[in-house]
């Protein structure tokens, strides 16, 4: 399985996960004709999707939804509560996911849980293949058990890194949304993705995308020392790339099951 981010951040989110023929995007964040050609420019084609999912209707994840789908044919999946409501008709051929019960989409499994955030519902994801597991959490004000079940025993994560706490309060926000941003239902700040990384960093971990990071209020050092001192705690340092996702260009793709260098060092 090939995970590859294509946008991450408060201007747009799109992850592109590829496995055997199967395409699937991720949220749709970019503005439509931004959102095709970033696909393009890192040689994705989004003619060749075989599904959409949304982790929820926030613009930054939802923006180029409309284009992605009409270039693509591709069908769009939607919570329950979302495509119940109509949301998005016309935009193609609109079809729902429940959380707990796993879409196959060829030879994809994707199943979404709920987490803590103000786009009421919004999900994660797990995507698995017999042989391995990608978890997807971005977009949530804290986690939980449910979350913490979910992304253990994950070979790779997409794991949100949003914002340092100092940065935050002392930065050119208004209170509101700092108070948004650091509430429940808000985003992770880099300490509680740390401590949510530690519970999570498993045998079979070996890559992290640090995502969502805010370009106001976090730097990729802080966010990568924070996602270090998980690891380290996790006894897992040795084990795991990390790797900031970017929000401007495509991020280089990771290849889940694929042996590392160091691997084939042990190995030999
Ligand atoms: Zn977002
Ligand atoms: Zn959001």
């Amino acid at each position: 399985m090939i995970v590859q981010p294509l946008a991450s951040g408060s201007k747009g989110n799109a992850v592109w996960v590829e496995h055997q023929g199967t395409r699937l995007l991720f949220d749709a964040g970019l503005p439509g004709p931004e959102l095709i050609a970033r696909a393009r420019a890192a040689e994705r084609e989004p003619k060749r999707l075989n599904a959409i999912f949304l982790s929820h209707l926030h613009l930054d994840h939802a923006r180029g939804l409309r284009r992605a789908a009409k270039v693509s044919g591709a069908p769009v999946f939607l919570h329950r509560a979302h495509s119940e409501r109509g949301l998005y008709r016309g935009v193609g051929d609109v079809r729902s996911f429940t959380p707990g019960e796993p879409r196959e989409i060829g030879s994809l499994s994707v199943e979404a849980f709920a987490v803590s955030h103000d786009a009421i519902p919004t999900v994660g994801f797990v995507v698995r293949t017999p042989e391995a597991r990608f978890g997807f959490a971005t977009d949530l004000g804290c986690s939980d058990e449910g979350v913490i079940e979910q992304l253990s025993g994950c070979d790779a994560l997409y794991l949100e890194f949003n914002h340092d706490e100092q940065m935050l309060w002392h930065g050119p926000y208004p209170g509101p949304l700092k108070e948004r941003i650091a509430g429940m239902q808000g985003h992770l700040s880099n300490a509680q993705a740390e401590r949510l990384l530690e519970r999570v960093a498993g045998e079979r971990l070996r890559f992290v995308f640090l995502a969502h990071l805010s370009e106001t209020n976090n730097t990729p050092e802080l966010a990568l020392a924070a996602a270090r001192r998980a690891l380290q705690r996790a006894g897992r340092e040795q084990h795991v790339e990390l790797r900031i996702a970017l929000q401007h260009t495509p991020t280089p793709p990771h290849e889940l099951g694929a042996l590392r260098t160091n691997d084939l060092e042990r190995a030999s």
